[in-house]
């Protein structure tokens, strides 16, 4: 095997088959769009999965990454650096929190506030209180105790036994959660928008009475915003939009924009229980990853990038919805800002995969999520021009689609 010429093909050959990879192998990306190995060019809808929040190489990001890559890249969390320090002073500004802890994903931000709950009810009420309450169809991340507390049963099949203490309600359902909550619960954890799950919002109702809920039992209240966060929804965080505050909130994807960075945000009086040697990561808090975080922190974290996620999700709906009069493919659409699910109709379920591929072939880059939705997750400052080429070529994938499965 040649290293010089790598293909689709040297996948199946080098890398541990978990993943089942697009054929097309992108070399490079400006903005919203991004040019494959053929030099093919195609509109990013998908976004890296809800991550690339400023689009490939923005020109803030590039600074940041390359003049902190002349300074200093990383330390030891025996010593602090000054953009951690930068980028958590300017998260604790804007949101809720008192204190950050820095991880290098989704997972681990998440793994550091299941922890958290747990050592903050074990210190505060004693160990009995060690409960947690997650969603069916929620998804935490790929570690033993993100996938235990996640709410998909497939990922955990084959890597059990998994922790114990954790107890799954269905998503939405009030009862089923006073059912089962009780002084024994240390902490409800939930996205404020199931991503993976399908894109399926909680309602403003049902956010608050979790929190009273979590009030009258003494438990914390903990929301994954990996997805949901970082302008994503037309808000800084989901919470702002809910109108409902976390004890603990987890932030990714987003907020490093490309980069591998993690977030757990807390209150004072609950983050004092992560003292001294409670937890560490050797990487968390990493300079260059900082540097590039605080830069997307500050492009995102403007009215005119926020408003414009509203105004580019309606961009979104209406021109899905003109798609969906012509073809009837759609069930619902659903979402807030840009992270907006398309619901394909039953007859297409089967074999609604095809919509990608064929997307792929027009030149559009588009994402699934759970069984049956489209997932549009694009940069939050992507053209208004990018969107309605995206849709144009789009439009061309649905019509081929159609008239391949006879519909
Ligand atoms: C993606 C995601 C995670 C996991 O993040 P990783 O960076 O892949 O570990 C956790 N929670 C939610 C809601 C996510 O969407």
């Amino acid at each position: 095997m040649s290293t010089t010429q790598v293909t689709r093909s040297t996948f199946d050959d080098v890398m541990v088959p978990n993943y089942n990879p697009s054929a097309i192998v992108p070399v490079r990306g400006e903005g919203s769009r991004v040019w494959d190995q053929e030099g093919r060019e195609y509109v990013d809808f998908a976004g890296g999965i809800a991550v690339t929040s400023l689009g490939h190489c923005h020109p803030a990001m590039v600074k940041a990454l390359t003049e902190q890559g002349n300074k200093l890249w990383h330390l030891s969390n025996v010593m602090t650096n000054e953009p951690a320090l930068r980028l958590a002073a300017k998260l604790v500004e804007a949101t809720f929190a008192d204190k950050v802890f820095f991880a290098n994903s989704g997972g681990e931000a998440n793994e550091a506030a299941f922890k958290l709950a747990r050592k903050y009810a074990y210190d505060n009420f004693g160990p009995e209180k060690n409960e947690i309450i997650a969603f069916t169809n929620s998804f935490h991340g790929r570690t033993l105790f993100t996938v235990s507390v996640g709410g998909q049963p497939k990922y955990r099949v084959g890597f059990e036994p998994v922790p114990a203490g954790i107890n799954h309600v269905p998503y939405g359902d009030l009862e089923a959660l006073k059912a089962a909550i009780s002084d024994k619960t240390c902490a409800v954890v939930m996205e404020p928008i199931q991503g993976e799950g399908g894109i399926l919002p909680a309602t403003v109702e049902f956010a608050k009475a979790v929190r009273e809920l979590c009030d009258a039992n003494n438990a914390l209240l903990v929301f994954d915003e990996v997805q949901t966060g970082m302008g994503r929804t037309g808000a800084l965080f989901d919470y702002m939009n809910l109108g409902v505050t976390p004890d603990i909130l987890s932030s990714a994807k987003s907020l490093g924009g490309g980069f591998p960075i993690g977030a757990m945000l807390a209150t004072d009086k609950v983050a004092a229980s992560l003292n001294f040697g409670s937890h560490g990561s050797t990487y968390g808090g990493n300079a260059l990853a900082c540097a590039v975080a605080e830069a997307v922190l500050d492009e995102i974290n403007r009215p005119s990038v926020l408003e414009g996620v509203k105004h580019k999700h309606q961009l979104f709906r209406e021109g899905l919805e003109a798609i969906n009069a012509k073809y009837h493919v759609f069930k619902t659409i659903r979402g807030k800002g840009l992270l907006i699910g398309a619901e394909v109709s039953e007859k297409y379920v089967a074999d609604f995969k095809r919509f990608v591929t064929a997307g792929a072939e027009e030149g559009v880059m588009l994402l699934t999520a759970s069984t049956n939705t489209l997932r549009f997750a694009p940069s939050l400052v992507i053209p208004d021009e990018d969107i309605s080429e995206g849709l144009a070529r789009f439009e061309k994938a649905v019509a081929k689609v159609v008239e391949e499965l006879g519909k």
